[in-house]
């Protein structure tokens, strides 16, 4: 069935969808939609929800810090560059987690299109492949890329509602 992003308008199609539930594209809009109806109401925009981006964003940020930690602190042995472990896995750990979160809080926002689940197979496998080869940087770009795509509609303008 076709529905409408209830933040920023876009219109998608679901398998299905319950009449009274309300849909977002993405975490983004679901986030933005989330914290504007807590201003609205008066209260202070800290809503779990908020405070869970922030913890997601906090995870994200220290598995770029310790990937880049990891390559500052490489070196070359038997013709090979290598990084101190805990940081390679650190990294690695929090992509896991920070991949994992973006899924959920994505699906759950009522994001379910076909590009959707192109871009959770296609950062997942990327994930995979940087567990097997012991590398952050695919992990890295995986979260990266899920990340903007989840959250794109924090930056879109709410429109009007076209009934
Ligand atoms: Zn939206």
């Amino acid at each position: 069935m076709r529905v409408v992003c209830e933040h920023c308008g876009l219109p998608f199609s679901l398998p299905r969808a319950a009449p009274d539930r309300r849909v977002y594209c993405c975490s983004g809009c679901a986030l933005a939609a989330r914290v504007s109806v807590d201003v609205a109401a008066g209260a202070p925009p800290a809503s779990p929800l908020l405070v869970a981006a922030l913890g997601v964003a906090f995870l994200h940020f220290n598995q770029l810090l310790l990937w880049l930690l990891a390559a500052l602190l490489a070196r070359e042995a038997e013709g090979a560059w290598l990084a101190p472990d805990f940081l390679v896995l650190g990294s690695l750990g929090l992509g896991c987690a920070v991949w994992n979160i973006l899924v959920a809080a994505q699906y759950f926002s009522g994001a379910r299109r076909l590009v959707d689940w192109l871009l959770f197979v296609g950062s997942g496998a990327l994930l995979v492949c940087a567990v097997w080869s012991v590398d952050p940087a695919p992990a890295a770009a995986a979260t990266t890329l899920l990340g903007a795509w989840a959250l794109r509609g924090l930056a879109k303008k709410k429109v009007p509602r076209k009934k």
